[in-house]
This record gives structure tokens, C-alpha cells and sequence, in this order.
């Protein structure tokens, strides 16, 4: 991508797509197309090649999804499984017909089998049973996966899809009853800390493993997978080390500084037990994070209290 190349960043407002926006600004890219939802609805097929036949971007960023936590997806599944359909077909479809150099579709983790050797490489796709908490969403994800391949095979195109681990950062959802873990845990160490709670409630046993990625090398990967990945091969972007839900519990507590019990909930859902990527295809092409879990974990605490407190 030269400097002003057209890029459309789709779900410029989420927290994967503000940090590519953020990211795209910050490296002197002067040429960025955004639209809101108000102004453009991505789950209308006719809306989205209107959008395409007028601006002609040149790189689309697909960052637009329908996402949200373990207990979101239980409880919205068909709207999970709808939207997420929609958006990614109206813009992988559009990005053939109005010529777009290259494409980066946004996949996740969660595309991976529930049970998948660990750290699970980009060959377990499809080897496997997935977890049921969060299939329609996966299911989506992977027929992007393999609407980008099968575009590239027939039509020549040139659509790459990355697969993320958690992330978190600024512009995460805070709200309890849809967000992930680690915003959700944030919240509840602060609120718990505010009102001299005695103790603060965790979901599930504790136990899961995840591993998490602050969004800004997330967008810092995509950037860098733009510029110097052509292939119709998934590749993981991760941090490559994990911790237990009970490990991250205790790192937000003292960085909130709260002085309380913890207590798991084991009535709430513990989801796959471990989702850690292999993410050595993404290191030997000299990529690397920059972000470490607590300075990540300590700069999403101050932007939550200036943005929500
Ligand atoms: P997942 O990675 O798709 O399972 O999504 P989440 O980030 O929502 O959940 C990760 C793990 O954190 C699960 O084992 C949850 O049960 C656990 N967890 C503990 N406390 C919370 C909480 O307050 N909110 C959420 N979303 N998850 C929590």
C-alpha cells in the first residue's frame, strides 16, 4: 500500500477497526475511506455495492463484525450468525466486483477446534468439533475463510484472512452482560473497588486458559500482513504466551487496587478450556508485539476511567 492508496476500513468504530484507523493515521496513510453504521448499513447487499462503485477503494480492511462474549453469543445466536454472514459476503463480493487490490478479512480464535492441539496452527482448521457457546459466530468466520479462498482460486483476487486471539483495549465494550472477560473484569475490580465491595464475582471455575493481544499490535500486524503476506493461507496473530482466568483476575485486582476476595461463579460457563495460538508463521516473517499484558491491561484501565467513570 503507498501512502495514498484508497483504503476502506469497514467497522472503523469497533476495537479492532478504530485501532487500524489509528494505526493507518499515524503511518502518514492519507487517503482512508470510513462510513458509519448510520450511513451505511453493511448488511444490505445494495447499500454496500452503491458504497463500492463510488469510492473504489483500493485495500479493504473487513474489521466490521457482529462480536461479543461468551454469554452474548449464547443468548444472540441467530443474530450472530446472520449479521456476520451478511457483512462479510456484501463486502468480500464487493471487493471482486469493484476490483480491490487486496482484501484483510478479520477471523478469530474461535474458528479453531474446541479440543485442538495447543498452540493450535493454522492447519487445525476444520479438524474438529467447535464450542458450542460460540458456533454461529465461528461458523460465519469460516465461511469468510473460505469465501476469500475460493475468490482467490476463480477469480484471482488477492483476499488474505488473519486469525487473532482475544483482544482487548481502548474502545473495548465494558457492558457486563455482552463484553469479554478482560473489559467485564476491569469494570467489575473498579466498580467493586469504588463501593467497598467485599468481594468481586468471576465467571466459570477459573481454570481456562487464554491468551490476549492488545488491539493496537493487533492493528500493527495487520498493517505489517497488508504489506508483505499474499496468500490464501489463514495466519494467527497472538502474543504466543497464555494465562489462566484466575491469573488474570489477580493481575487486574492489583492493578486496579482492589483489596477483596475473589469468588468463581461456577454456574456461568467456563467455554473452551484452552485457546492458545501457534504463531510461529507470523514470527518467522519477523513480526513481533510490542504490548505487554500489564502496561496493555493498565492503559485500557485509565482509557475505561476517562471514557466510563
Ligand atoms: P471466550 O474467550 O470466547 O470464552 O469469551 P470470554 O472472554 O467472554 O470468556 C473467557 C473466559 O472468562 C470464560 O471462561 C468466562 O467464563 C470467563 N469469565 C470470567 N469472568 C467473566 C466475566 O465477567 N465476563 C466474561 N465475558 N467472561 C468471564
Amino acid at each position: 500500500m503507498h501512502k495514498g492508496a484508497k483504503v476502506y476500513v469497514a467497522g472503523h468504530k469497533g476495537l479492532v477497526g478504530s485501532a487500524i484507523l489509528r494505526k493507518l493515521q499515524a503511518e502518514g496513510y492519507s487517503n482512508i475511506v470510513t462510513r458509519t453504521h448510520q450511513e451505511l448499513d453493511l448488511t444490505n447487499q445494495q447499500e454496500v455495492y452503491r458504497f463500492f462503485e463510488t469510492e473504489r477503494p483500493e485495500y479493504v480492511f473487513l474489521a466490521a463484525a457482529k462480536v461479543g462474549g461468551i454469554l452474548a453469543n449464547s443468548t444472540y445466536p441467530a443474530v450472530f450468525i446472520r449479521e456476520n454472514l451478511l457483512i462479510q459476503t456484501n463486502i468480500i463480493d464487493a471487493a471482486y466486483r469493484y476490483g480491490v487490490k487486496k482484501l484483510l478479512f478479520l477471523g478469530s480464535s474461535c474458528i479453531y477446534p474446541k479440543f485442538a492441539p495447543q498452540p493450535i496452527k493454522e492447519e487445525h482448521l476444520l479438524t474438529g468439533a467447535l464450542e458450542p457457546t460460540n458456533e454461529p459466530y465461528a461458523i460465519a468466520k469460516i465461511v469468510g475463510i473460505k469465501m476469500c479462498q475460493a475468490y482467490n482460486k476463480q477469480y484471482g483476487t488477492n483476499f488474505i484472512s488473519v486469525m487473532p486471539t482475544n483482544l482487548y483495549g481502548p474502545g473495548d465494550n465494558f457492558d457486563l452482560e455482552t463484553s469479554h472477560v478482560l473489559p467485564a473484569l476491569i469494570r467489575k475490580f473498579h466498580e467493586a473497588k469504588v463501593a467497598g465491595a467485599p468481594h468481586v464475582v468471576v465467571w466459570g471455575s477459573g481454570t481456562p486458559r487464554r491468551e490476549f493481544l492488545h488491539v493496537d499490535d493487533l492493528a500493527d500486524a495487520c498493517l505489517f500482513l497488508m504489506n508483505n503476506y499474499d496468500s490464501s493461507e489463514i495466519i494467527n496473530i497472538g502474543v504466543g504466551k497464555d494465562l489462566t482466568i484466575a491469573e488474570l483476575a489477580n493481575l487486574i485486582k492489583e492493578i486496579v487496587g482492589y483489596k477483596g476476595e475473589i469468588v468463581f461463579d461456577t454456574s456461568k460457563p467456563d467455554g473452551t478450556p484452552r485457546k492458545l495460538l501457534d504463531v510461529s508463521k507470523l514470527f518467522n516473517l519477523g513480526w513481533r508485539p510490542r504490548i505487554r499484558l500489564e502496561d496493555g491491561i493498565r492503559s485500557t484501565y485509565e482509557w475505561y476511567m476517562q471514557n466510563y467513570t
